[in-house]
């Protein structure tokens, strides 16, 4: 029995790409906590979560900006409680908002 991960967008409920889905299905086990991650070749945002940070979310490639928003209204008054690494990932420079394909 074959064993299939939905992922949709947060907000729009679009579902990745066939290659994009592997690039997603491959991230499941990313222990990272309030980090940002690329799935590529779609463009999809990852916020991976962990702990205080809650569950991972998913945006397609159109909706990053909208994704990192919410992130940024949930948790930019959040005190430093995580390890200064995915905190730093809060940071104004480190919010991947736009998507630019590689050439
Ligand atoms: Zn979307």
């Amino acid at each position: 029995m074959t064993t299939r991960v939905l992922f949709r967008c947060e907000c729009c409920g679009a579902c990745p790409d066939v290659a994009t889905q592997r690039t997603l299905e491959g991230q499941l086990l990313d222990r990272s906590i309030a980090e940002y991650l690329d799935a590529r070749p779609g463009g999809w945002l990852i916020w991976t979560g962990g702990g205080a940070f809650g569950a991972k979310r998913y945006a397609c490639a159109q909706h990053r900006p909208d994704l990192t928003d919410r992130l940024r209204r949930q948790y930019g008054a959040t005190p430093p409680i995580g390890p200064e690494r995915g905190m730093a990932s809060l940071a104004e420079r480190a919010l991947p908002g736009r998507y630019v394909p590689r050439r």
